[in-house]
Parts: C-alpha cells; structure tokens; sequence
C-alpha cells in the first residue's frame, strides 16, 4: 500500500495589484494579477497508521529554509493540516493516520503566499491518498476548498500567470510569452496584512492619488508581447503606500533594489520586495548585491511563470 506522497506547490508574486473599496464581508475586491515563481513549497505525507475512522493528521513538521518565524506554526491551524482533514472528510471512506513534512523554501509572512502554497500542495498530496483508496474528488471541490481556506489558495492550486478578481480568488489564465528573472529581498520588518488594508482605506481619505488601479491591459499586452521592459514599466501595487507609510526603511530598499534591477515593487502586502531583472546572470549579480548592502535581509532568485500544485511522487 502506499507509504508517502510527496507534493509541491509555487510562491508569488503580484504583477498588479489593485485594491477596491471595502466591501461589507470585510474583504477589498481586488484586481490581482498573479505570477508563480520556481520557488517552491514542498508537502509529504507520510502514512503512519492504518485506516480508521476520525482525523487523518497525527502531527505536523515543517523544516524551513527561510528564516524560521517565531511562532510554532506546526498545528491544526496550519493551512496544510486543515486542508488534509478538508479531503478526507469529504472523501467518504477511511484513509491511513498520516505525518504532514512540509519543506518551507517561501519566506513566512512575507507577501508571497508561502501559507497558501503549502495548503495548495496539500490538497493535492490528500487527492492523491484519496484515490489510493477509490475516493479522488474532482477538481472543482479541490477549488472550492482551496478558496475557502483562503483568498490566495486557488491560485496556488492554478500555477502559470492569472488575473484575480473577487476576493483575488476568482481566476483567469493570462497568456504570457518568454520568461521573467526575479531577486526576491525579505527585510523582516513584518507588515500585518489587515493593517495594510485598512491604512489603505484611511490614507484614501485624505490623499486623492490613491485611487483603485483595476485596469491591467498595459501588462496584459506587456505579458502577450513578452516585453520585460514594459513588463516591468507596468508593475503596479496599491498596497505600496501603506507598506512605505508604516514601514519607512522599506523606502531606501525599493530605491536600491530598483537600481540593482529592472525595478523594484512590494510584493503582496509585504514586505518582500520583488526586484524584476533582465536575465539570470543579472538576477544573480542583483541578488548579491542587494544581500550585501541590506545586512540581515533574506534574498534569493527565482523565475517565471511556474505551474500550479502538482503530486511529485507517490510511493
Ligand atoms: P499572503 O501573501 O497570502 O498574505 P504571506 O506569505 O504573507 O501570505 P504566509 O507565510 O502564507 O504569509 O502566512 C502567514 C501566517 O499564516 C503565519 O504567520 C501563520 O500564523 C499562518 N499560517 C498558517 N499556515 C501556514 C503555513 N503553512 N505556513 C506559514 N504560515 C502559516
């Protein structure tokens, strides 16, 4: 029978990001144009026991290769761990007690959906065990888990580069031709998304420019050109203002990281900064840079776009 099932799933970036007005559930509409990167979270499930009734996930074990934040995340509120318990309710039959390893290469915290990616390769790692046992569920119920366990998990599950309405989780493929190189820079000064948000909507009182950006079709023709340099002109992200306004040291990192590259940006809420560059020889050349200028921050390089979650291995 089967022993282990191994899954991975990709970070993040926002190409665009545009942010609505609040809505009543609390939520922004969002206009979200994502971009998966080759960096990527790794999910195992190792069965440690034998079918039976009851949760499935008997411990959990996450080994970072990103700083390790401080908080335990290795719970039954890890993204990960609920959606393993989410397939096997729905699959209907027993499945084997199972230890969740999860290999964390996503900075925590940081604005690239790390979490999301975890709970995107879980899904399908679960799947997978499920239809060892004659029980796979079709993919439209992965989705839905996968939107109700978050707002970035649907893209997660999707890979590629996609434009995200709604709540960011209502997903159209883009076309996109040619690559794009990255350094992504964490300088570890923790941007809580909610705050985020509702600065957002409190600087938009006062300061006109902060209106919506919802409109895409400069990037959308920049991604089906395969135009970096147009690519990168039109990087957007309303998110930016609050970050810079609660974070101020994040203003002399963007300079920099733009000058080192193509041109820099926030990456989701923050506080990763994505630096677009023009291939992987600059990419690597920026990356050192930026990791000496910027003591203490965590950088790595990466490329898109990437495919979505997908089972690696099943033994
Ligand atoms: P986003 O870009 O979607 O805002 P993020 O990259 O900023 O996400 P994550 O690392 O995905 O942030 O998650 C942040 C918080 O979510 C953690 O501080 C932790 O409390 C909780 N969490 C739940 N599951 C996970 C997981 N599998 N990995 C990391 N954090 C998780």
């Amino acid at each position: 029978m089967v022993r282990e099932i191994v899954a991975s799933a990709p970070g993040k970036v926002n190409l665009h990001l545009g942010v609505g007005e609040a809505r009543a559930d609390g939520y922004h509409d969002l206009v979200s144009v994502f971009h998966a990167v080759d960096r990527r979270e790794t999910v195992r499930l190792a069965v440690v026991g034998e079918p039976g009734a009851g949760p499935v996930v008997e411990s959990m074990r996450t080994t970072f290769f990103v700083d390790r934040p401080g908080e335990d995340i290795d719970g039954p509120k890890n993204l990960a761990w609920r959606a393993v318990e989410a397939v096997a309710a729905r699959a209907g039959v027993a499945l084997p007690k199972v230890r969740i390893e999860v290999d964390k290469r996503v900075f925590v915290a940081g604005g690239m959906a790390g979490g999301s990616a975890d709970a995107a390769a879980a899904l399908v790692a679960a799947n997978a065990l499920a239809a060892e046992y004659g029980a796979a569920l079709p993919p439209e119920a992965l989705h839905e888990f996968a939107a109700s366990l978050g707002a970035d998990v649907p893209f997660a599950l999707a890979g590629g580069t996609a434009l995200g309405t709604g709540r960011g989780d209502e997903l159209a493929p883009m076309l996109s031709r040619g690559r794009l190189h990255w350094v992504f820079v964490n300088p570890k000064i923790g941007i809580p998304t909610g705050e985020a948000f509702s600065l957002l909507d409190d600087l938009r009182h006062t300061n006109p420019a902060l209106v919506p950006h919802l409109n895409t079709a400069e990037l959308s023709q920049a991604l089906t050109a395969g135009d970096a340099t147009r690519v990168a002109a039109a990087l957007h992200n309303d998110l930016e203002a609050p970050a810079l306004q609660m974070r101020p040291v994040l203003r002399g990192l963007l300079e920099a990281a733009g000058e080192a590259g193509r041109r820099a940006v926030v990456s989701g809420s923050g506080p990763t900064v994505a630096v677009l560059c023009d291939d992987a020889e600059h990419a690597r050349w920026a990356a050192e840079h930026l990791a000496a200028e910027f003591d203490g921050a965590e950088v790595f390089v990466a490329e898109g776009p990437d495919g979505g979650a997908v089972v690696e291995r099943v033994c």
